[in-house]
């Protein structure tokens, strides 16, 4: 695996040397906490050295295996090969020149690519931004210029960002809102069919989430009013939901016909994640927009907005733009990275994955008695932690098993509106036999709760 790791000599193993966090660790997070915003928080209180393949080293020379891939960024692991070569050489070609002073050639093959890469066989076109939140604002001005309307549509649950027109579009009030208000207006929420805490059961939430979202959206906003109706085919920080089975279609069917602009947030859920392309893919949908950003460079800042050529051709020319947005570091690591996942069979990787984990994680619920629900795709699963003998949500048991985790060297994630959610996120290209480790280290983990 030396070619997808930090360097040929970074071992793909998990190796447990010091107490977590290491003494160099705590050193460094000493000058952390009196350097750096308080506002900035730390999953795991390690500093990594270097990483790669399947593994994260840190300072003290611990090696975590990596379930989490810096949250779904490294799908081709933190250092690929082809990533590392392409962003060298342009780095020695020129760092910056601005994509709206002088373009260069790495901007439109990333563009060209994702025409080719994202569902549909339209016409498509992209524009090139530094982070996901950049990417969803103006996925929303795209579509507010085309339809000449303002309202925004978005669903419980959802998350889009941390800038202000995006924290007013994401649902979770702590961490990501709580004082940071006024939030921008003509942003509405709708139900959205979160199977496992649908009232009616798991059967009905498809149709009876998508009526009471149509409804509040005609009775509410007024159907003519919408510009945008923007929603994660899988739910990523609220918890991993996949909503039920012909709810996202219908809202599809509901945009089209009303003239509005349907988008897809596939930012956590797109380039290989689930076992396809893109999560939409699944129930076969063709989103007018779509927004992608984290696994899209290999670990580089980069963005996306790619739809219908005629809705992103709507705003004027020099209206959509920024200093960086489509650097040429960023965008040559996009085509190395799409490289590797082409040349790797990435998709067949993450539905490797699935294969591999789900069997497991579903036979640890059943001996555990507080896995509520065992969900998700491909290389995007989840585990929902509820107390036992009903479905009332355990953040604590859920904060205490991501932490026994992190002591044994396994680096897990948590999420969820309820903080209940223990998320699994590999990178795509992990070895099998880090992947059974890590499971032997959650079974572990949480026998010992
Ligand atoms: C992470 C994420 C964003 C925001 O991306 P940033 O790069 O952090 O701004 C938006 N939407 C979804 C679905 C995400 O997972």
């Amino acid at each position: 695996m030396t070619e997808l790791s930090g360097g040929p000599t970074l071992v793909q193993e998990r190796r447990v040397v010091t107490a977590i966090p290491g003494p160099k660790s705590q050193e460094l997070m000493a000058r952390k906490q009196a350097s750096v915003a308080g506002g900035v928080g730390t999953v795991l209180p390690v500093f990594a050295r270097r990483a790669g393949g399947g593994v994260l080293e840190d300072v003290d020379g611990n090696s975590f295996i990596d379930f989490g891939s810096g949250i779904a960024v490294t799908s081709v692991g933190n250092s690929a090969e082809a990533v590392v070569r392409r962003a060298t050489e342009q780095l020695n070609d020129f760092t910056h020149t601005c994509a709206m002073v002088a373009p260069y050639e790495p901007y439109v093959q990333v563009c060209e690519e994702l025409a080719a890469l994202t569902p549909g066989d339209h016409a498509k076109k992209s524009a090139l931004f530094n982070s996901g939140a950049e990417a969803v604002e103006n996925a929303v001005k795209v579509a507010r210029a085309h339809t000449g309307r303002q309202a925004v549509v978005v669903f419980d649950h959802g998350y889009h960002g941390r800038t202000n027109l995006t924290m007013a579009l994401t649902s979770k009030n702590m961490p990501y809102k709580h004082s940071f208000g006024p939030f921008a207006p003509e942003v509405y929420r709708v139900p959205v069919a979160y199977p496992y805490r649908w009232l009616t059961g798991p059967e009905n939430c498809a149709e009876e989430a998508a009526a009471q979202a149509i409804d509040q959206i005609t009775k509410q906003i007024g159907a003519d009013n919408v510009a945008a109706i923007i929603i994660e085919p899988v739910l990523g920080e609220g918890g991993f939901i996949v909503p039920a089975k012909g709810f996202l279609p219908r809202i599809q069917q509901f945009a089209r016909d009303n003239g509005i602009v349907f988008v897809a947030d596939e930012i956590q859920s797109g380039f290989c994640r689930t076992g396809q392309w893109f999560a939409c893919e699944d129930e076969g949908l063709v989103p007018d927009l779509i927004t992608t950003a984290k696994g899209i460079a290999g670990g580089l800042p980069l963005a996306a907005v790619t739809g219908r050529a005629e809705i992103m051709d709507s705003a004027h020319s020099g209206g959509l733009g920024g200093t960086y947005g489509g650097n040429p570091v960023a965008c040559a690591a996009a085509i190395g990275s799409i490289e590797t996942m082409r040349e790797l069979d990435l998709p067949a990787k993450a539905r490797r994955i699935e294969e591999i984990m789900k069997p497991r994680l579903e036979k640890i619920a059943e001996q555990s008695g507080v896995i509520g629900e065992v969900r998700g795709r491909g290389a995007m699963l989840a585990i929902e932690l509820v107390k036992p003998g009903g479905k009332e949500p355990d953040p604590e048991a859920t904060a205490a098993l991501a932490k026994a985790c992190h002591q044994q060297g396994l680096l897990v994630l948590t999420t969820g509106t309820y903080g209940n959610v223990v998320r699994f996120l590999p990178p795509l290209v992990i070895g099998e036999d880090l992947l059974n480790e890590g499971l032997d280290i959650l079974e572990d983990a949480l026998s010992g709760l």
